[in-house]
């Protein structure tokens, strides 16, 4: 079996889209399923759109996402050359001629079929000009654009697309389209084709959109007389509203970046990713790499349009709710060295990491990621909601602030009291830190709940969370009695 080779060919004119990184997901799974090879082109023929920032995000994006490629990036502009060379040859053999018709011309052709309502197609005035024509024309300096002679056959012509069975179109439905505008640059459809025909090509993973290539680009590689790619193309991501996701209607949540910075693990992205648009055919949702290798096939990529669950500007959830859950599984069961190092980031851009964590400290350190992890949601949770573990200074959030010390004047004494309890005990631990509250509780007369309350809320600052007298010692006798013993700071003069 000859080599598959795959491509992922991103334009460079903004971001990672998530869509795109869905993409090049399900080109990396083929690629690495069939142990074939995934090559990375840049289609920056745009000069105006293309940045240099933009190339620099999508590869940061592919490579946090975990997509490796083994050939590339190459860059589209370096085979401007080969793209000219290759429109000549299809004008030197014929299947292909200049045009020399005006816009004005073609302009009033298609409103003369609008008004009659029939489909317009460029009527192929020029295909038959004469050689000498060609000459004058050209001596006379009228401009011109190249078009592809679609050949003059009866029936159809089509490609057995893996995803969505066979497409086809009549000969005759083709106009003669345009490869080489005016400027003599080569046109997009074109380039696309010459480069898949250098890297070798073998299958194509792309989206639906880009159908309305697909038949034109067919009839060139037939042209070039190089065999025809496989096709997939795969269904797009509309939000709640049957719209498109974009980055103009739903600002930065379509971007890997965001995902990023908001602190999603990139294999739950991925794999979240991956499930909008394909399914094993089971209930299966959370695969590992090599799971989902083992699984992806082609033919069960959906053929109907997914839905990414979101709508701009009434969300509840700053994404689509299934990508947290997605997020929250990851970050609830992987292995805590593995959670460790994603954490590490979070912690050093709120100032909180310290390298004990990975030296004489790395035992605590780990344990506290696995205390507290179940209730988190996102990686920046740990520099968040759990920067009391990390750091002296951390916000009291206001609920429990107004419900559990607020409203009980009478913790001003009672917390202090058991800091002087902790401090005199021989050995903290969970049971002698729980036993010294409660006795301290039944003492005062006051119910445990206040005072378990109010310490949690003091030493940590939330409302909920993991118990509490592991959270104790978790967090050590030292600090824990300087929390309660500042209890005061917390009330108003
Ligand atoms: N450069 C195109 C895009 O970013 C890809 C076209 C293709 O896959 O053929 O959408």
């Amino acid at each position: 079996m000859t080599e598959t080779r795959l491509r992922f060919p991103p334009s460079p004119t903004g971001y990672l889209h998530i869509g795109g990184a869905r993409t090049a997901l399900y080109n990396w799974l083929y690629a690495r399923k069939t142990g074939g090879k995934l090559i990375l082109r840049i289609e920056d023929t745009d000069a105006e759109r293309s940045t240099q920032e933009s190339i620099q995000g999508i590869l940061d994006g592919l490579n946090w996402l975990g997509i490796d490629w083994d050939e590339g990036p190459y860059f589209q502009t370096e085979f401007e050359s080969e793209h000219e060379e290759r429109a000549q040859k299809l004008l030197d053999e014929g299947k292909a001629y200049k045009c020399f018709c005006t816009k004005e011309e073609l302009d009033a052709k298609r409103e003369a079929a609008q008004k009659n309502k029939s489909t317009y197609g460029y009527d192929g005035k020029c295909r038959h000009l004469s050689p000498q024509e060609v000459a004058d024309k050209e001596a006379a300096g009228l401009p011109f654009v190249v078009r592809f002679k679609v050949p003059e056959e009866e029936g159809e012509i089509g490609y057995e697309d893996r995803v969505l069975g066979q497409i086809k179109a009549q000969y005759s439905e083709i106009e003669d389209f345009v490869i080489v505008r005016s400027s003599g640059k080569p046109l997009y459809l074109l380039c696309n084709v010459v480069d898949d025909i250098r890297d070798r090509i073998s299958h194509i993973i792309r989206g639906q959109d880009h159908m309305t290539n697909t038949i034109r680009q067919v009839l060139l590689y037939q042209a070039f007389g190089a065999p025809v790619p496989v096709f997939a193309h795969m269904p797009l991501t509309l939000d709640l509203k049957k719209a498109k996701i974009s980055k103009r209607k739903h600002g930065e949540i379509v971007a890997v970046h965001f995902y990023q910075e908001h602190g999603f693990i990139p294999w739950a992205l991925s794999n979240f990713l991956v499930l909008l648009g394909w399914s094993s055919g089971d209930d299966k949702e959370f695969y590992t790499r090599e799971e989902l290798i083992e699984a992806f096939t082609l033919e069960r990529i959906n053929k109907s349009n997914s839905t990414f669950n979101y709508q701009p500007g009434n969300a509840k959830f700053f994404t689509d709710p299934k990508a947290i859950a997605f997020n929250e599984h990851y970050l609830r069961t992987m292995p805590i060295e593995e959670l460790a190092v994603l954490v590490k980031p979070f912690l050093e851009e709120q100032a909180i990491w310290d390298d004990s964590y990975e030296g004489d400290r790395k035992e605590w350190f780990l344990s506290t990621l696995d205390l507290i992890r179940d209730r988190f949601h996102v990686l920046t949770d740990f520099a968040d909601l759990g920067r009391a573990y990390f750091a002296d200074d951390f916000p009291v959030e206001k609920k429990p602030l107004k419900k559990n010390v607020l409203k009980h004047e009478g913790l001003k004494e009672w917390l202090p009291m058991l800091a002087d309890r902790y401090e005199a005990l021989d050995d903290f631990n969970t049971e002698n830190a729980e036993q010294t509250a409660r006795d301290l509780a039944t003492e005062l007369d006051v119910k445990p709940g206040v005072i378990i309350n109010g310490m949690r809320t003091v030493v940590t600052g939330q409302l909920a969370g993991p118990s509490m007298f592991d959270i104790l010692t978790t967090i050590g006798r030292e600090k824990v009695v300087s929390r309660l013993r500042n209890i005061s700071s917390l009330y108003p003069d």
